[in-house]
């Protein structure tokens, strides 16, 4: 399809080209017979029946110069173009001048707007034609203004195809992007749908087994007790699972749920990094805080807030293939408070690094199963942001880490 509209585009433009010279070859052979008529009828004028008329001069593209050899006024070459074009229906504006034959010099000029426009053409001043000198040998050159105006108007037709046809080009190419990106959001959630039924079979078959064994009754109650407890942190498990999913569509649909609230935003950090401390130490890294002493309270959704600040925390862990160094830091700018999340982890390629906010995207799909997560993290953080009227962004290097930037209004 796309060789065809391309052939298609350049079978147009071939055709627009050819009608257009051929547009262009008419109108000067209209011209062409407009300013010999007009030397003819200067030459009767001087009573001169037998010079011949000299091939007319197309100097440029809309510029002819006409050779008459003799004495005539401005307001005889004004009057005589002015009936010669609108006899021959050319309505063009143009600059003419009378030009001393001898030395080539304009003598005397005046410009014409639309000579079918009759009262324009009257309003026209010619200029006194006086000062010149009887015996002087005088010709004529002639520019037209809007050529290629007038000649684009003449191919209606043809302008007229050649939009509708750009029209389908510009459809064709945006049903073309659409059934791409569909094809890669299928994608996208297929990976998805992999991760999530190989995160869904570990706690249903632990399940499983935890409730034979009860249904069974064969232990006691200390082992009962265990496979109580493996059943309630399994389920839970499950449940955190079905709520991200739940979440992140929740909040596309709109904003309204939000509670918006006055937040600390240094207290929600501290709080999030406390949370993670247990984990850090077990993998013997550190999370370095330095928050912004001044104001760093804003209007959110602390709940919504916590979040954010615990999806890119839990990143930058997750992300570090050695013991995790975190910083976290925030810092005051103008209006806005900058919240900064840096690791020295895995860091991303260039390609992953254009497609992390996209949902269900998780990198490197091959290997998705080391790491858990179902690709919805960023693509959450970033709803949230812009909701709070923030901006996300971040830098990283593959093999040196990442960095994510926050900065969110202060009110
Ligand atoms: P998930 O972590 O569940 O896969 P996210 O939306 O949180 O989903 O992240 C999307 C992808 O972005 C991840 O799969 C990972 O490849 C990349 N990524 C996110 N944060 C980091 C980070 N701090 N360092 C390196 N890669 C990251």
């Amino acid at each position: 399809m796309l060789v065809t509209i391309a052939s298609l585009f350049v079978t147009q433009a071939y055709w627009f080209k050819k009608s257009f010279d051929l547009e262009e070859r008419q109108f000067d052979e209209k011209i062409n017979i407009a300013l010999r008529n007009v030397a003819h009828k200067i030459l009767v004028l001087d009573s001169n029946y037998v010079a011949r008329i000299d091939p007319i001069e197309k100097v440029a593209s809309n510029e002819y110069y006409v050779q008459t050899n003799c004495y005539f006024s401005l307001i005889t070459l004004d009057s005589l173009l002015k009936e010669e074009f609108l006899i021959r229906n050319i309505d063009v504006n143009y600059d003419y001048s009378v030009v001393s034959s001898e030395i080539k010099e304009v003598v005397l000029g005046n410009t014409v707007f639309n000579t079918t426009n009759q009262q324009l053409a009257r309003d026209s001043i010619v200029a006194c034609s006086t000062r010149l000198d009887n015996n002087l040998d005088l010709d004529f050159s002639i520019r037209i203004n809007n050529k290629t105006t007038y000649l684009l108007s003449a191919m209606g037709i043809w302008m007229f195809s050649s939009l509708s046809l750009l029209i389908v080009l510009l459809v064709f190419t945006t049903v073309f992007v659409f059934i791409l990106r569909g094809k890669k959001l299928n994608a996208l959630k297929k990976d998805f749908i992999n991760n999530m039924t190989h995160e869904l079979k570990t706690p249903i078959a632990n399940i499983a087994v935890a409730s034979d064994a009860i249904r069974n009754r064969v232990m006691n109650e200390q082992k009962m007790a265990q496979y109580a407890d493996i059943i309630h942190k399994e389920n839970d498990r499950l449940h955190n699972l079905v709520d991200r999913v739940l979440e992140i569509s929740s909040i596309e649909k709109s904003a309204d749920t939000f509670t918006m609230e006055l937040v600390d935003v240094n207290e929600v950090i501290m709080s999030v990094v406390d949370n993670f401390e247990p984990l850090i130490q077990d993998k013997k890294g550190f999370i370095k805080t330095s928050l912004s002493e001044s104001n760093a309270t804003i209007y959110a959704d602390k709940v919504h807030l916590s979040n954010v600040v615990y999806n890119l925390i839990e990143n930058a862990i997750k992300y570090s293939d050695k013991a995790p160094e975190i910083d976290v830091k925030t810092i005051n700018e103008k209006n806005t408070l900058r919240l900064e999340i840096s690791d020295k982890g895995i860091g991303m390629s260039q390609e992953n690094q254009e497609r992390i906010f996209e949902k269900f995207y998780r990198a490197e799909s091959g290997n998705v199963h080391n790491t858990k997560g179902y690709g919805l993290g960023l693509s959450y953080v970033k709803m949230i942001v812009e909701q709070h009227k923030g901006r996300i962004k971040f830098s990283s290097v593959l093999g040196k880490g990442s960095t994510f930037n926050i900065i969110l209004p202060v009110h």
